[in-house]
């Protein structure tokens, strides 16, 4: 039973009405007989057990928000911006609950949690901000008695598929601009971390976003809710964050009604140093890009490209600050690596690792698996493109090392992969950054640093990383239709 560790996790938040275990749907929170388990990945402790949605649950969902979405696309921007307002002042608010919650059920480090609960507000602020300037605009006419106008209107009810890795952050980044945009939403978060987006909604209640606009549905049968979402005539658009392989499955499911899509999908971010680099800053810049969350975003690192003269001082340097890494418990204090997810990807990380260590690659710090879910933080050198390692996204602590010697080779060796999510150069030289971020296929390039998540850029890839964008101003295009209206006007008498 979950019983206990429910109350220990009740007892922690200064609100534990927080902690809902019933499904958002329709307007209403509803609780059902079958139940999904969530586990604290530290731990293996059951958490919580939580309403397990059905299709049926879907469609009723997906009514209520074509009934709600009318209503409130009628309403002004600046409405609509009012009360997202509210519900952003309400998420900072509770954003130390939030990141318990968080850290409780996807394992990552209470700091890095209550930095995901701060990213995901900033979209929600950023989307109120830019509710107001949907724009259209107006075009010559191509004969004297015509005019055009051009209008910018919601796509409608949108349906959603969030990952475990920001059960937060990657809601918060589809709620936000579909409620600015006009539209209502349907939410099937991950079945390991359904707390944090039904505790958003929570929030969102209280604020006063009307009810049956927004559902979460946790659910464990992810395909049948899929085919519900791609097969419902009422939604008109999916926003989906995960892996490519489901990206393919929901393109091709949608492909019948032709449904809009968004696709935030895998990476295997390359990071490039050259030797003119600042070694300290491309040191914490990789820290930063490949460690956050245990390694397990889709803009991690994935591939660490140092040319031959800063080749042996990089690895040392990485190496030594690595092995310093502490991991642990994400809710002890100054813990920087929390558990992986689950089994299957602890199991992926070792194989990557062992595939690499008998190809050739040598283990400079980490490696192995600790108590419960946890892989030491890793650093390979002499790593090679043929290592699974440099073809697959590892998702896991490990920073693997490559040598180049031109830069011809190494923009090469970056874009052979099919995934064109974020990508990372360390530089010194205008000239050669500016040749890099024109010469790699990403979608986002980092120079000189390891971050560059923002509300206010447009977050997104290209190749099989997926399609749209999340956030800046371009955010809001995925969440509208365009149409123009051609107008006859009669000449005077
Ligand atoms: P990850 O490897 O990060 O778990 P997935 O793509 O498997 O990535 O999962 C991301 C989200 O997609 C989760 O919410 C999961 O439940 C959902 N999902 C998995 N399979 C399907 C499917 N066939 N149709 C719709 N959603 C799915």
């Amino acid at each position: 039973m979950s019983g206990t560790y429910e109350t220990a996790l009740r007892a922690r938040l200064q609100d534990p009405s927080l902690l809902e275990t019933r499904a958002c749907l329709a307007g209403d929170w509803h609780q059902t007989t079958r139940r999904i388990e969530v586990r604290n990945p530290a731990s293996g402790d059951l958490l919580a057990e939580v309403a397990d949605c059905d299709r049926a649950d879907a469609a009723q969902a997906i009514e209520a928000a074509r009934v709600a979405q009318a209503e409130w696309a009628a309403r002004s921007a600046k409405e609509r911006a009012v009360l997202m307002r509210g519900w952003h002042d309400l998420i900072l608010s509770n954003a130390d609950d939030l990141a318990v919650i968080l850290t409780a059920e996807m394992g990552k480090p209470l700091a890095e949690a209550r930095g995901e609960i701060l990213y995901g507000a900033s979209y929600v602020e950023w989307f109120a901000e830019e509710a107001k300037r949907v724009y259209g605009d107006t075009i010559p006419g191509h004969q004297r008695d015509k005019r055009i106008l051009v209008l910018r209107q919601p796509v409608g009810v949108v349906a959603a598929i969030t990952p475990w890795n920001f059960p937060n952050a990657m809601l918060a980044r589809k709620l936000a601009p579909a409620l600015a945009a006009g539209c209502a939403i349907v939410a099937k978060p991950a079945i390991e971390t359904p707390l944090s987006a039904l505790a958003l909604v929570v929030l969102a209640e209280r604020a006063g976003i009307p009810h049956g606009l927004v559902s979460v549905l946790p659910s464990s049968d992810a395909r049948a809710m899929g085919q519900e979402f791609c097969e419902n005539p009422t939604v008109r658009k999916i926003s989906f964050t995960g892996s490519t392989e489901v990206g393919r499955i929901l393109m091709r499911q949608g492909a019948d009604q032709i449904k809009k899509l968004s696709l935030e999908l895998g990476g295997n971010a390359p990071f490039i140093v050259f030797d003119d680099a600042d070694l300290d800053a491309a040191v914490e810049g990789a820290i930063q890009s490949k460690f956050r969350n245990a390694g397990q975003t889709c803009v991690c690192t994935n591939r660490i490209y140092v040319q031959s003269g800063l080749h042996d001082a990089f690895a040392e340097r990485l190496a030594r600050r690595v092995a310093e890494m502490r991991c642990g418990d994400g809710m002890e204090e100054g813990t920087e690596i929390g558990p992986l997810i689950s089994e299957a990807a602890l199991a992926k990380v070792e194989a990557h690792v062992e595939d690499a260590q008998q190809r050739g690659a040598q283990l400079l710090a980490g490696g192995g698996r600790r108590e419960g879910w946890l892989y030491a933080p890793t650093v390979l050198s002499e790593v090679t493109s043929e290592m699974r390692i440099a073809r697959e996204e590892t998702f896991g602590p490990v920073a693997a090392i490559f040598r180049f010697v031109t830069e011809k080779d190494v923009v090469e060796a970056a874009n052979a992969v099919e995934y064109g999510l974020a990508s990372y150069v360390f530089t010194r030289d205008f000239a050669r950054s500016w040749r890099m971020m024109e010469a790699l296929d990403y979608g986002m390039v980092g120079i000189n640093t390891g971050q560059i998540s923002t509300e206010v850029a447009p977050f997104g890839g290209i190749k099989q990383s997926g399609q749209g964008r999340e956030g800046s101003r371009y955010g809001l295009d995925d969440y509208l239709e365009m149409k123009y209206a051609c107008l006859s006007i009669a000449p005077s008498a």
